[in-house]
């Protein structure tokens, strides 16, 4: 059996792993999309590496776009086996889908727009009917089922705790009368997370591929999220009378601040401003979550029997439309507007930023990773002048970060999850998902914890395993 790693090496996106078979049979374990890699992104996502009419199965671990996004490709490319993931993932990975083949259509559109005479025409990397095409080849596997994919290859998915639906890998091959495991991190979230239960425990496993994208840095804040919320609205609405203004994932994030913030209203805290969640797929990804109570952990189901509607509270408005959306700018009472994308780089929140960074009542309210290149990154880092749409742009307004809201893991989490293993019965650890230099450090800890093969995988490297 062989594994090459064809995306998320030495990098966090294009997660892509492929299992060759001695007999031909090839499984590919992810097939995420290239972001933010500067001119060489469009590169990465136009060559797999392999060929896609012979990948036989496909497991997906999560609905993430680097995880997913380039499923619809690999269908339009040949791909035509099935696509083994949780329901959660199955629903999500379709709005998503969807919404990165809308992007990436209006992309080719402006760029075809100002295209000179004998430059090629830019065609998006795939369309709605592709999405569609691979949702038809999805096959829903629940968590803890023993599922046999064909005869010597067992499927088994366990919750990964990172987002809705999301999970670890473990595959159980036999071939030549020997048994292999290998087992795939997939992304993993947090122990305590707010919403999702903590990652599960695995059977050992002989080889692992393992996420590092926080492998050197702990994420932990002093006070919990609801109160430094509190703190943040009510220096920023009342005292200020401004806006606080929070760029956040459709899908986790956004979530997360809903139930924090009717958790604050079921006690009486809430401040009596109005609440903006202003991003269409925000208010999907709401809908998605609201519909698979089964991944909630045991404080949310608690707090469902005294409230049917953890995300909902007073003065909670979604905003569809883009009128509704400028609408907000102008309007200049005292409001939280929670928008997308996280690292503040596009859609409709770099709008707001532009309207509000400029006033020092006002509050950008950080709540996630950010590149350091995005928009968001250099707000963290606390650069005075930033360019936003091609103009600078004082920065007078406070920014201010809650660093605990991470769908991933820090270090001490990621070694939790592993804590279950013996590391003297696996013969391989490959480190996936990460950027080499946090990844070196990461696999210092782990070899301090006895894993004595830690490998991190370069673009395209194939192993053979035992
Ligand atoms: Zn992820």
């Amino acid at each position: 059996m062989k594994i090459a790693f064809h995306g998320a090496a030495r990098t966090v996106t294009g997660s892509k792993h492929l299992i060759t078979l001695n007999n031909g049979t090839q499984i590919l374990l992810d097939c995420g999309l290239f972001q933010g890699m500067g001119q060489i992104t469009d590169k990465l996502n136009g060559y797999f590496g392999f060929n896609p009419a012979k990948i036989n199965y496909m497991v997906l671990s999560h609905a993430h776009i680097d995880h997913c996004g380039l499923l619809p490709r690999l269908v339009a490319e040949g791909f035509n086996g099935a696509i083994y993931c949780t329901p959660a993932t199955m629903d999500l990975a379709r709005i998503l889908m969807l919404d990165s083949a809308k992007i990436q259509m209006q992309d080719a559109e402006f760029a075809n727009k100002h295209i000179r005479p004998g430059e090629e025409m830019e065609k998006a990397l795939y369309t709605d009917e592709d999405v569609i095409k691979a949702v038809g080849l999805m096959k829903i596997v629940e968590y803890g089922e023993d599922f046999e994919i064909a005869p010597g290859i067992n499927l088994k998915l366990t919750d990964a705790g990172h987002i809705l639906g999301s999970a670890a890998v473990h595959l159980k091959i036999t071939e030549d009368g020997k048994t292999t495991h290998l087992t795939f991190s997939g992304d993993v979230g947090r122990y305590g997370d707010l919403l999702l239960k903590s990652p599960q425990t695995f059977e050992q496993a002989d080889y692992i591929l393992m996420e590092s994208t926080y492998g050197d840095s702990l994420h932990k804040d002093i006070d919990p999220i609801e109160e430094m919320l509190l703190e943040i609205i009510n220096h920023t609405c009342n005292v200020k009378k401004g806006k606080v203004i929070i760029p956040a994932f459709s899908v986790g994030r956004t979530q997360e601040l809903l139930y924090a913030l009717n958790g604050l209203e079921l006690k009486n805290k809430l401040p009596d401003i109005p609440y903006y969640v202003d991003s269409p797929l925000s208010a999907q990804a709401t809908e998605v979550l609201k519909n698979h109570t089964e991944v909630y952990n045991k404080t949310v189901k608690e707090v469902l029997k005294v409230d049917n509607d953890v995300f909902d509270f007073k003065g909670l408005r979604f905003v569809e439309s883009i009128e509704e959306s400028k609408a907000l700018n102008a309007d200049p009472r005292p409001c939280v507007i929670i928008s997308a994308s996280g690292m503040a780089e596009g859609g409709r929140v770099k709008h707001h930023i532009r309207n509000t960074i400029g006033n020092e009542k006002n509050t950008i309210l950080m709540v996630g990773y950010c590149e350091p290149s995005s928009l968001g990154g250099r707000l963290i880092a606390g650069q005075k002048v930033v360019d936003i749409f091609r103009e600078d742009y004082e920065v007078r307004a406070e920014v201010r970060s809650i660093k605990s809201m991470s769908a991933h893991g820090d270090y001490e989490d990621l070694l939790h999850f592993l804590s279950c293993q013996d590391p003297d019965k696996v013969k391989q650890l490959f480190l996936v998902h990460g950027e080499y230099e946090v990844q070196q450090h990461f696999a210092l800890k782990l070899r301090d914890k006895g894993f004595k093969h830690v490998n991190i995988p370069e673009y395209h490297q194939e192993f053979e395993l035992e």
